[in-house]
């Protein structure tokens, strides 16, 4: 993917632990309207930081100036009053709206609490465990549609064998695999979407790697599919939509941590974050599915170990294994 302009690079991150640890065992009693008050602020509603250490059973939760910080024995959660970003296990997740400052409280819209926080603090919401076999493996690009070009070479080549090399490793893993295409062949994101809806007891993932005009841009960020609009059409808060059973932004935001998580902390790659977006080619995706942007061809020092085929093969198998723990932790117990 090609994108311009060019948005600073995000901090290097250690990953204290692996979230999935935390999607397993994170568990408390089942939400009710009534646990939340609701705060409109600028025609947005919001939710305050007391109110979600509460709610959550967080053990400690301490504001430092902007700073708010919610402990649990698995897992720290920081947010910043004025960042779009917050931190969950050192893990970098990009909000729809920022952190905003209501009366000494730092505010949280319901958009991000229902469609990225809950979900990860507390994946009982899915409520029927994902169970599937197959992996339906997109690789970006093909033919003249060549995507991100650096130095080194083209982002079409680089999906294509990183595909072929993650297929592999997914099988020799137990998994059944789908490729969207295993050749230089052109696909436009209809025929990808309708290859991917063919298969049931399937989730998806797409692979891309990126691009910027700034030389010094690099590190790794997985999209998944964004929240359907700011409101749900009953009329009802947004953050009702996961306690009725709409649960498919909440399996995507499982799959993008398990994927990201797990590969920041394998690789040592740079953080650039887990990010929603309305992608085409995951618009019409009927199953958990993300995007996956495996560092930047544009990149001097990241452009030339993209080129690596060794260093393709641990992306590979890297993924791979967070697609293990993701089936272990979402499954049937
Ligand atoms: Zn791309």
């Amino acid at each position: 993917m090609t994108r311009f302009p060019v948005r600073p690079h995000a901090a290097l991150r250690s990953v204290a632990a692996c979230l999935l640890a935390v999607l397993a065992g994170f568990l408390s009693p089942a939400a009710q309207a009534k646990d939340w008050d609701i705060y409109t602020l600028g025609g947005r509603e919001y939710v305050s930081d007391e109110n979600v250490a509460k709610f959550y059973g967080f053990e400690r939760f301490a504001k430092q100036g902007d700073d708010r910080i919610f402990k649990h024995p698995s897992l720290i959660m920081t947010w910043k009053i004025g960042s779009e970003s917050i931190y969950v296990n050192n893990i970098k997740f990009n909000l729809s709206f920022p952190v905003v400052e209501n009366g000494g409280m730092a505010m949280l819209s319901t958009v991000d609490l229902a469609k990225l926080v809950d979900p990860v603090v507390r994946p009982s919401y899915i409520r029927k465990p994902i169970e599937f076999d197959t992996v339906v493996i997109d690789a970006g690009h093909g033919a003249h549609d060549t995507g991100a070009k650096g130095p080194y070479g083209r982002e079409k080549d680089y999906t294509l064998d990183t595909s072929l090399r993650l297929s592999k490793a997914l099988q020799a893993r137990g998994f059944k695999t789908v490729l969207t295409r295993s050749e230089d062949v052109f696909l436009t994101l209809g025929q990808r979407v309708e290859v991917a809806n063919r298969y049931k007891n399937a989730i998806f993932i797409s692979i891309h790697y990126n691009s910027s005009g700034a030389q010094a841009s690099n590190g790794i960020e997985t999209y998944a599919l964004a929240p359907q609009g700011t409101r749900s059409t009953n009329g009802g808060s947004p953050w009702n939509s996961p306690l009725t059973g709409n649960t498919s932004d909440a399996e995507n935001i499982a799959l993008a941590t398990a994927v990201h998580a797990h590969v920041i902390s394998d690789i040592k790659a740079v953080d650039r974050g887990i990010k929603r977006a309305r992608f085409n080619v995951l618009r019409g995706i009927n199953k958990p599915g993300i995007l996956f942007e495996g560092g930047f061809v544009t990149s001097p020092s990241e452009g030339k170990l993209i080129n690596d085929p060794e260093h393709r093969e641990r992306l590979a198998n890297s993924i791979a294994d967070a697609v293990v723990r993701f089936k272990t932790a979402v499954g049937k117990k």
